[in-house]
């Protein structure tokens, strides 16, 4: 478990981000759920409990789901629900009870970058920027492209509200574990695909390349369907662009055998 010395809430943002930078071993509080995984000893733990950043709110071009928003609140959120299929809300339903889901963050998770994570994929597949206290707005792809942690504070993620056909995709050897594979497809009203892997198991990523040749393949078509032989080419763009790897859950083989099967589903859900 791990342990800290002060415990801080503070009342507004810049009280909780100045406790946060004037030390290196201070830190701040999601739903606690991951660090109580490790025994790191802190200095000051700062908890945004006060901070009223538990919201999803919709305005005309996007959502805002702020930092302290729990799972379980964007799970079962109704205007969420109309929007990417659903997918949003479904891509949290596997990780393990109701209890735990009542207590993990929305900024717990999307600032830890995790590779197994659910959510990271399908916010990545849509259009969603990060806002930080300091830092500002950057899009989610870019975020995820630092290696170095940020020592700031995530207030919110905004997803843009577009009409899209979704899919997500998951593996996992029982319904509560981690996957062994996500794969989100997305599709805008204009025929716009975009193919994210996760859990593979690095860190998310878009499959750039191989989403180009999925709107080439798309658009070109008259009646839609993608032969065997065009599928050879799509997975073979697929695996120089996407490092699959071994981990204790699943090996990079069998990780790019069910990626095939994924894609095939997630393209016919999408169409
Ligand atoms: C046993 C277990 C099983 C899990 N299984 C899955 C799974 O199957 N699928 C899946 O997608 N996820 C899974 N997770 C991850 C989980 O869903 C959460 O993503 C994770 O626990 C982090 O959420 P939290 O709110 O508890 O963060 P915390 O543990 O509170 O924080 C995590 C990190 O983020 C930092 N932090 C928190 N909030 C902010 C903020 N607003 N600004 C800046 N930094 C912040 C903290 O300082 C800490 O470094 C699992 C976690 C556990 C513990």
């Amino acid at each position: 478990m791990f342990q800290f010395a002060i415990y801080n809430s503070p009342k507004t943002l810049e009280e909780a981000y100045s406790t946060l930078v004037e030390n290196k071993n201070n830190l701040i509080l999601g739903g606690t759920s991951f660090l109580r995984m490790g025994n790191r000893k802190y200095n000051t733990a700062i908890d945004l409990c006060n901070l009223n950043l538990s919201y999803i709110k919709e305005e005309n071009d996007c959502f805002h789901i702020g930092a302290m928003t729990s799972f379980r609140d964007v799970e079962t959120n109704l205007a969420l629900k109309e929007y990417y299929s659903g997918m949003v809300g479904k891509s949290l339903e596997n990780i393990l009870g109701v209890q735990f889901r009542n207590n993990a963050t929305v900024g717990g998770t999307v600032f830890s970058k995790l590779g197994f994570s659910d959510f990271i994929p399908v916010l990545l597949s849509l259009n969603t920027t990060v806002v930080f206290y300091k830092g500002g707005e950057i899009s989610l792809k870019e975020y995820l492209l630092e290696e170095k942690n940020r020592k700031d504070i995530l207030i919110e993620i905004k997803i843009k509200k577009e009409f899209m056909k979704c899919s997500f995709q998951t593996v996992r050897k029982t319904t509560t574990d981690y996957a062994i594979l996500n794969l989100v497809l997305s599709k805008t009203i204009e025929d716009n695909y975009k193919l994210v892997l996760g859990a593979t198991p690095k860190r998310a990523l878009i499959a750039e390349k191989t989403s180009e040749l999925l709107n080439k393949l798309k658009k070109d078509k008259f009646d839609r369907i993608i032969s065997e032989e065009e599928f050879e080419d799509i997975f073979k763009i697929l695996f120089q662009e996407i490092e699959f790897q071994t981990n204790m859950r699943g090996t990079e083989e069998y990780r790019k055998l069910i990626s095939k099967s994924m894609l095939k589903k997630a393209l016919k859900e999408v169409l």
